[in-house]
């Protein structure tokens, strides 16, 4: 750097779309994406696509952390919360090469009418006695 300084020359640009919107110089250096080999593509079906894709990944980790706490909240519980039916069962798992047995707590949340009618789908309409 001091370098060109001395010299009153300039760095090659980085050009790196992973870099350069992140620099403070980006609005006056203007890096030149294409010469990093960035293709720039019109497919609006392959955008949705992708867009739909980034709006799930936000949800799946939101999905996992609520799956993580609800995991030990409702561990061994058997209760109607709202329009909700928590019911579960330990399931074990048999012992593998590479791994012991051990045992699990099946959690199952069905949704609930108010006549007791499972409406969860995939449930059907399966009737759960209380
Ligand atoms: S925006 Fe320009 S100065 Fe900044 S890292 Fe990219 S190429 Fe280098």
């Amino acid at each position: 750097m001091n370098q060109h300084v001395a010299n009153k020359t300039l760095p090659d640009k980085v050009n790196d779309p992973g870099i350069c919107p992140r620099c403070p110089f980006v609005h006056i250096c203007m890096p030149d994406y294409a010469t990093a080999g960035i293709e720039f593509i019109e497919d609006r079906v392959l955008l949705e696509k992708i867009r739909r894709y980034e709006e799930l990944k936000g949800s799946m980790f939101e999905y996992n952390a609520l799956d993580k706490m609800l995991k030990d909240q409702l561990k061994e519980k058997q209760m109607s919360i709202g329009e909700f039916l928590i019911t579960g069962k330990w399931v074990e798992r048999k012992e593998m090469p590479a791994q012991p047995a051990t045992k699990y707590w099946a959690k199952k949340i069905q949704r609930i009418d108010k006549t007791g009618a499972a409406v969860s789908p995939g449930d059907g309409t399966e009737k759960v006695s209380f």
